[in-house]
C-alpha cells in the first residue's frame, strides 16, 4: 500500500476531487499530518468518515522504524528499518546555523564510485517519497527540534530517483508541510545529465552539488564509471544552461584523494575547469573506510591546494567533517549492520 506521506497537496487535492469531496480537505489534512502531527487517522476531526475510509482504506499512516542511534557531539546517525526490511540510513549535523539532515534517496546505489561505501551494495530499489520524507519527520519527532536544513547526500543517487525526489521537495518545502525553505535544501548528483537539464526547469530554488572529484576525463574515469557515460565537458555544459536559466550558484564537490587527485597540478587544473563559471568548490577531506584503498590527504597539502585555488580567485571551501568517530559517513553504519 502507498504511504500518506507520498502524497504532495496537489496528490490530496486530486484525491479528495476524484471521490467527489471538496479540494480544501487536502490543506486540512495536510495539517493533520505535518503540523499537528498525528499517526493515526482516527485523531482527524474536520474530514467526514467516509472520505477518512477511504483514505484508510488506499494509504497508510505507518511509520518507518527507528532500529539503532548513534551519537556523538554534534552529529547522531540514524539507522531505519522500511517496510520490507532494507536499512538506510540519515545523518543529523547540528551546525550554529540550525540542525541539518542528510538523507538517504536509495537502497545501495549503482554508480560504483570506487572511493564510496554505500556503492559497494548495488541498488536494491528506489526509496518512495515517503520514505525520504519520514526520515526528517521522524527526527524532528525524536528530537523535538526543527531541521532547518536538508542535504540530499545519503546512500543513493537521488538524481537517478527522479520523480520521487522531486515530490519529497514538493512536501518538506511547502509552507503546510515541512516548511523548509527552498534555499536551505541540497540536492548533490554524481553528474546525470539530462537530469541535470530537467532540474534547471524545476520552480523551486534548491541548491545543486555536482559530485566533480577530478579536474579531467583521465581521473575521473578511474573512480566515477558515470563519467564514462556523461564526461566532465558535457556537464560543465549542462551546468552552464543551469546556471543561466536559475541565476543561481553551483556547487562542485571534490574530495582529496591522495597522491591521485591531490596535487598541485590538479588544483591548477580545477580552476581552469570552474574559469567564469558562478559556483563554489567544496573541499572534502576524505573519509577512510576499511574496504576502500584510497587515503587521506594530509592537512598541509588540504591546505595547499586550497591556497591554489584561492589565489586562482576560485570561491572554495574545505568541509567540516561530522560523524567519522560513529563511521556516520556514507553508508558506514548500514553496510557493517548488513554484514552482521
Ligand atoms: N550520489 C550522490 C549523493 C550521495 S554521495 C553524489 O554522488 O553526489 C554524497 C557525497 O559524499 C558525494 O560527493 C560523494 O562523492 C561523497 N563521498 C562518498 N564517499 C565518501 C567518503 N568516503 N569520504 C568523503 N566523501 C565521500
Amino acid at each position: 500500500m502507498n504511504s500518506i506521506y507520498d502524497l504532495t497537496l496537489e496528490d490530496m487535492e486530486k484525491f479528495f476531487l476524484d471521490n467527489n469531496s471538496k479540494k480544501f480537505h487536502a490543506l486540512q489534512l495536510f495539517g493533520w499530518l505535518y503540523e499537528k502531527r498525528v499517526n493515526s487517522y482516527d485523531e482527524i476531526t474536520n474530514i467526514s468518515h467516509e472520505m477518512i475510509d477511504k483514505i484508510k482504506n488506499n494509504y497508510s499512516i505507518e511509520r518507518l522504524k527507528i532500529v539503532d542511534i548513534q551519537e556523538d557531539i554534534d552529529v547522531c546517525k540514524y539507522l531505519f528499518e522500511l517496510f520490507d526490511g532494507e536499512h538506510i540510513e540519515a545523518v543529523l549535523m547540528r551546525h550554529d546555523y540550525g540542525n541539518s539532515i542528510c538523507v538517504s534517496s536509495q537502497v545501495g546505489c549503482n554508480m560504483g564510485c570506487k572511493f564510496c561505501e554505500s556503492g559497494r551494495r548495488k541498488k536494491v530499489r528506489n526509496l518512495k517519497t515517503s520514505e525520504m520524507v519520514l526520515q526528517i519527520l521522524m527526527i524532528e519527532e525524536l528530537l523535538k527540534e526543527r531541521i532547518s536544513h536538508v542535504v540530499v547526500m545519503g546512500i543513493g543517487e537521488p538524481f537517478d530517483n527522479y520523480d520521487n525526489l522531486i515530490n519529497f521537495f514538493k512536501i518538506i518545502n511547502h509552507p503546510k508541510g515541512l516548511a523548509i525553505g527552498a534555499r536551505h535544501i541540497t540536492v548533490s548528483t554524481c553528474g546525470i545529465v539530462p537530469k541535470i537539464y530537467e532540474f534547471s526547469e524545476f520552480p523551486l530554488q534548491i541548491n545543486l552539488a555536482i559530485s566533480l572529484h577530478a579536474p579531467n576525463n583521465e581521473i575521473r574515469n578511474k573512480i566515477m564509471p558515470i563519467n564514462k557515460v556523461y564526461n566532465i565537458e558535457e556537464v560543465m555544459k549542462a551546468i552552464k544552461v543551469y546556471l543561466k536559466k536559475t541565476n543561481r550558484r553551483v556547487t562542485f564537490e571534490y574530495i582529496l584523494l591522495k597522491g591521485f587527485n591531490d596535487s598541485d597540478e590538479c588544483a591548477l587544473e580545477l580552476a581552469k575547469l570552474v574559469k567564469n563559471v558562478n559556483c563554489y568548490i567544496n573541499l572534502i577531506p576524505y573519509n577512510e573506510t576499511n574496504n576502500i584503498d584510497f587515503h587521506r590527504t594530509n592537512t598541509i597539502q588540504i591546505m595547499r591546494f586550497y591556497d591554489i585555488l584561492k589565489k586562482n580567485s576560485v570561491n572554495v571551501t574545505i568541509r567540516k567533517e561530522f560523524g567519522s568517530k560513529i563511521s556516520a559517513a556514507c553508508g558506514q553504519l548500514r553496510s557493517k549492520k548488513e554484514e552482521l
